[in-house]
């Protein structure tokens, strides 16, 4: 987890876009994803560069590369990187370091000439899922979401007794999980209106977003074998954007006592981008608990966790309306906060998966849960923006007010990394739009 040469905030590239103020991917970033760099290509792994795409299938043909580097990379050239992340942080840094050196500004010779030759336009390529997900986990670990969101259901009584003991998750469903730039039709559901003696089946009515972020596991563990806290970021490859698209009004009515059911499976977008934790290095934070609240038990409680766990990754959310693309008007900001808020750590969230036993396989996501910062204005979800739709939400940009999603709503979660005497990183985009319910 400590800096090195590929963190220096002085470093440049010869690919001029790479170096262009503001841009999410500068040379310090060089986060993995999954292509294809034409309409009909093989599927293959690339890292982001600028405005540009190193092609991993292409560079490791080309046969520049050493050591485990080359071993890492001929495992992206596979049209998902599971057998990567599965290799480990010794590969996964090897590879960075050597993309660096042939990325760098005084870069030179047959290696850099073959990157050269790999590189593809973003602007041409098709952006995938990273991996083939045998598992999603979505772990509930904002104590501000919790709060508010426990007001609205249960107002006596708003945050669990278990919330500030453990990170607690559900088990969510892979098959759903959709890369940025789709969308999904509105779902159909049993809620039961307040007041109304019988539950109805209909479109949801109140649809929300939840601002999340996600993380890749890594090597995992074998069915029995806990992975400890100390090691728990051995197996977390890297972060993305996550939107838990959440059906209010289903969620609430079936989710007692079993938890989240159909309202969270029908759709789960994340970025393409996986920002790995070695480029996340010069942001961790600590992992601080207040001292009048409890303390974490020993199992999810390490040295290196409390120094350096959290992770101060900047957030926001944005959304277009229709009439934001009719007139051409910028999506309005909806709210902003920071990873570093959460009340449980990455860490801590993988070692609680795995402290009963189950396995956790490479190239499983893991969710943050919904990020609501301390404050009203940091709310990661509408639902809490609009008090469970007592209030409107301003659009100032368009004049609109909402409550909930209405259709063709296109919600935007971006995210970024920057302080003093670092350089800054970004994570692009999570992107999608709600379509009208389908008939069936
Ligand atoms: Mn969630």
């Amino acid at each position: 987890m400590a800096t090195d040469h590929t963190h220096d905030p002085g470093a440049r590239s010869w690919l001029a876009s790479a170096n262009a103020p503001g841009t999410d991917f500068p040379i310090q970033n060089l986060p993995f994803g999954v292509f294809r760099p034409a309409a009909g290509a093989a599927a293959r792994g690339g890292v982001a560069i600028g405005d540009a795409i190193v092609d991993l299938a292409a560079l490791s043909a080309a046969g520049v590369l050493g050591g485990v580097a080359a071993q890492g990379a001929a495992a992206c050239a596979q049209p998902v990187l599971n057998d990567f992340m599965a290799m480990g942080p010794p590969a996964w840094r090897g590879l960075r370091h050597a993309l660096f050196a042939l990325l760098r500004a005084d870069a030179g010779g047959a290696g850099a000439d073959a990157l050269r030759a790999s590189l593809v336009p973003q602007a041409d390529a098709e952006l995938l899922l990273p991996t083939r997900i045998g598992d999603y986990t979505d772990f509930y670990t904002s104590i501000h979401h919790a709060r508010n969101v426990g007001r609205v259901i249960r107002p006596d009584n708003p945050l669990t007794p278990n919330f500030q003991w453990l990170p607690i998750a559900y088990h969510g469903r892979a098959s759903s999980v959709v890369v940025s730039g789709g969308g999904f039709h509105r779902p159909m559901g049993q809620a039961r209106p307040p007041g109304s003696p019988a539950p109805l089946y209909g479109p949801c009515a109140r649809l929300d977003y939840e601002l999340e972020m996600g993380f890749y596991v890594g090597p995992g563990n074998a069915q029995g074998r806990r992975i400890p806290l100390a090691d728990a970021e051995q197996h977390i490859f890297g972060m993305c954007l996550l939107n838990d698209w959440s059906a209010r009004d289903h969620q609430f009515w079936e989710m007692d006592p079993l938890g989240p059911f159909l309202g969270k499976n029908f759709c789960t977008t994340v970025s393409p981008w996986v920002v790995t934790m070695d480029a996340l290095a010069p942001f961790r934070v600590p992992f601080e608990r207040p001292a009048d609240e409890p303390q974490p038990l020993p199992y999810l409680d390490e040295p290196g966790n409390r120094a350096r766990g959290g992770v101060d990754v900047r957030l926001e959310v944005r959304l277009e309306t229709a009439e934001h693309r009719q007139r051409g008007l910028p999506p309005d900001r909806l709210s902003a906060t920071s990873l570093r808020h959460q009340y449980w750590t990455p860490a801590q969230m993988l070692a609680q998966h795995t402290v009963g036993g189950c396995n956790l396989q490479s190239g499983d996501l893991l969710g943050t849960g919904t990020i609501s910062g301390p404050t009203e204005e940091e709310a990661g979800a509408i639902v809490e923006l609009s008090r469970g739709g007592t209030r409107q939400v301003a659009l100032p940009a368009t004049g609109e007010t909402r409550t909930f999603l209405q259709d063709h709503d296109t919600v935007i979660l971006r995210g970024w990394c920057e302080k003093a005497g670092a350089a800054r990183i970004g994570f692009g985009e999570s992107r999608g739009t709600v379509w009208p319910a389908a008939d069936a």
